[in-house]
């Protein structure tokens, strides 16, 4: 799929996991999602959704934060033995969701910086960066990311999530490749075996464009009527 499928993909994931998790808890996370905690995990979820991709040259994401995120990208590829190798691997979602946990418990200032960054590269896989005037869509992606993120902080977001909504968000990107032509090497390095390799639809295909994607944005509409309590966060005048 392309970065803006995946992406979408990642908020639909998030949105449609709250009602399922809410309430309930894991190895000591409590799941307590509040609408802070519903728009940030959907956002470092969508960004999450984006993160195996880092391995390739020209991915969204890649291009994101310019040098930082190619430098990281030529690592990642470097380590995971190439594109579409180790980071679309089961092993890749655990290391990335542990990493983040691990972020999540050590430092609360770690975490805002970590949320800033996948919100601005969910920003820019969503389609806020605008081809034509690369120069202008910067500079509004990163004031949405920055009053997005300081938006969540003054509301004392939760991020106790946080791993389980990178691991998710990984895991949705697999989904996405493998419903596409692409092959996914799951079981990596393991097995080089490719889950889902020549079946389905073709990327950025007429499938992907007049139903896949429309489709997920509907029901990021339609979530968003069911999970919040609009009358309750209205403005009251
Ligand atoms: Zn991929």
């Amino acid at each position: 799929m392309m970065g803006h499928s995946h992406a979408l993909s990642g908020v639909v994931g998030w949105m449609a996991i709250v009602p399922v998790v809410q309430g309930l808890e894991f190895y000591g996370v409590r799941f307590d999602l509040g609408p802070g905690e519903i728009i940030a995990g959907s956002l470092v979820c969508a960004g999450a959704a984006l993160l195996p991709d880092l391995d390739h040259k020209s991915a969204t994401i890649t291009k994101t934060y310019g040098f930082f995120t190619e430098t990281i990208g030529a690592l990642l590829n470097w380590v995971f033995g190439g594109h579409r190798n180790g980071t679309h691997s089961l092993l890749f979602a655990l290391l990335m969701g542990a990493m983040t946990q691990a972020l999540a418990l050590w430092s609360e200032m770690a975490v805002q910086i970590f949320v800033f960054l996948l919100v601005g590269i969910a920003l820019q896989g969503l389609g806020f960066g605008m081809d034509k005037n690369r120069a202008a869509a910067g500079i509004i992606n990163a004031l949405g990311t920055a009053g997005i993120t300081l938006a969540l902080f003054t509301a004392g977001t939760d991020y106790s999530w946080m791993g389980v909504a990178v691991a998710f968000g990984c895991l949705l990107h697999f989904i996405g490749d493998i419903i596409t032509h692409m092959g996914v090497p799951l079981m990596w390095p393991f097995s080089k075996y490719r889950v889902g390799q020549d079946v389905g639809f073709k990327t950025d295909g007429p499938v992907e464009r007049k139903i896949v994607t429309p489709m997920l944005t509907m029901a990021v509409v339609l979530y968003s009527f069911y999970l919040f309590d609009w009358p309750e966060l209205l403005p009251k005048s």
